[in-house]
């Protein structure tokens, strides 16, 4: 039987990582991959700075590779890892989701946000999440698979061409954050990560020459990545969920934390902290009757204090309700109060303006379910 004749569910590409990329290399692994394919060496640098500097991966737009060779390289060196399935806009076009989908039919999203001062990109690290935090979109349909390193910059290489190309309002500008806040535990797929992170933040043609203070990891808590993380010797902000301050109550939020307790994350953040000097952004999603007590603030507030110091921010997210989900958001004057609260114990405290929910694209609501 021919495969012509297969029905389609064999056709179906099977789930995998995708084929190796240029931003999965370093410089040196690209010459050495440029090589191999019989090509000057110095072919790895003029793609590097199409792509990292140009943001292309069009080999037929590159006048100074051969002709001849520009097929090859980029087969091999720029396969295409990421369509658009759609875009979303919102805030009157200031954010945009993007539903996109991967060589193997996997699909991922990620948010563009443009404010006044920068424009900051959410992006995906895993497609899923095996995390399964119950108030989170993502983590009631698992993990599918890890993104490569590839998958995660060209998210970030596709936003900044985005932004470039003044594709949402205020004209032409330039990308200038990254949160790993999208889809995913970025910790859970580590080297990838941060392999992205350096292509994200090295100067072109190495990468795309973003600062390392603009750029955010936030993770559920996984403290022995976090104790690794601390030795990679970067300065990007790490954010951890923290969403409760007592281990009875962050057991069921953040189940991971059976595994990893509340001091033992924060003690690893607070390595994290003295180590890069930078403050710990401790994320918060405040729910309506589950996290939102006074005392709750009070202990977090505590807490904070004695074992981050001035290393401490509180980022309060305002809990975006999932679709058949029963948690909700606490009213406004029970935030102030959980705000104010937590200030009074002298830790930094602040609330997370809440971009994109009209089109699901907020914290916790990236789902990818219509992919
Ligand atoms: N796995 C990483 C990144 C996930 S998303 C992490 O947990 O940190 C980034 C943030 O959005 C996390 O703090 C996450 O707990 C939060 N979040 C998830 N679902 C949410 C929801 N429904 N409303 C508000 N914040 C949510």
């Amino acid at each position: 039987m021919s495969s012509k004749s297969l029905p389609l569910v064999f056709d179906a590409p099977k789930r995998g990582m995708p084929p190796r990329h240029l931003a999965d290399l370093s410089g040196e692994q690209r010459r050495a991959a440029v090589a191999e394919l019989g090509e000057k060496p110095f072919r790895a640098r003029q793609l590097a700075q199409h792509y990292f500097g140009r943001l292309t991966s069009d080999v037929e737009s590159m006048s100074d590779v051969p002709a001849a060779s520009r097929q090859r390289l980029g087969q091999e060196l720029l396969p295409t890892l990421l369509t658009t399935v759609h875009n979303l806009d919102t805030d009157e076009g200031w954010t945009r989701k993007t539903l996109w989908r991967a060589h193997d039919g996997t699909t991922l999203e990620s948010v563009l946000m443009r404010y006044p001062d920068r424009a900051t990109v959410c992006v995906s690290s895993q497609a899923g999440c095996g995390m399964a935090c119950p108030f989170c979109a993502t983590g009631q349909g698992g993990l599918q698979r890890n993104l490569s390193t590839a998958e995660i910059v060209d998210q970030v290489r596709l936003s900044a061409a985005m932004m470039r190309d003044g594709d949402l309002p205020g004209g032409p500008g330039r990308l200038s954050n990254v949160v790993f806040m999208g889809m995913g535990e970025p910790l859970a797929n580590y080297r990838r990560v941060m392999e992205a992170v350096h292509r994200i933040c090295d100067p072109a043609p190495e990468g795309l020459g973003l600062a390392q203070r603009s750029v955010t990891v936030s993770t559920v808590g996984l403290a022995p990545a976090i104790r690794r993380m601390t030795e990679e010797g970067l300065q990007v902000t790490l954010a951890v969920s923290l969403h409760a301050p007592d281990d009875e109550l962050r057991d069921t939020l953040v189940p991971v934390n059976n595994r990893w307790k509340v001091e033992e994350v924060l003690d690893a953040a607070r390595g994290y902290a003295e180590h890069t000097g930078r403050r710990v952004s401790v994320e918060y999603a405040l729910i309506r009757e589950m996290n939102d007590h006074p005392w709750r603030a009070d202990l977090l507030g505590k807490l904070l204090h004695r074992r981050l110091g001035k290393f401490a921010h509180v980022n309060v997210i305002p809990l975006n309700p999932t679709p058949g989900s029963k948690w909700d958001a606490s009213p406004k004057p029970v935030e102030r109060e959980f705000v104010r609260r937590v200030r009074e114990a002298g830790v930094s405290c602040t609330v997370r303006d809440t971009r994109g929910q009209e089109i699901a694209a907020a914290c916790g609501q990236l789902a990818a379910e219509n992919g």
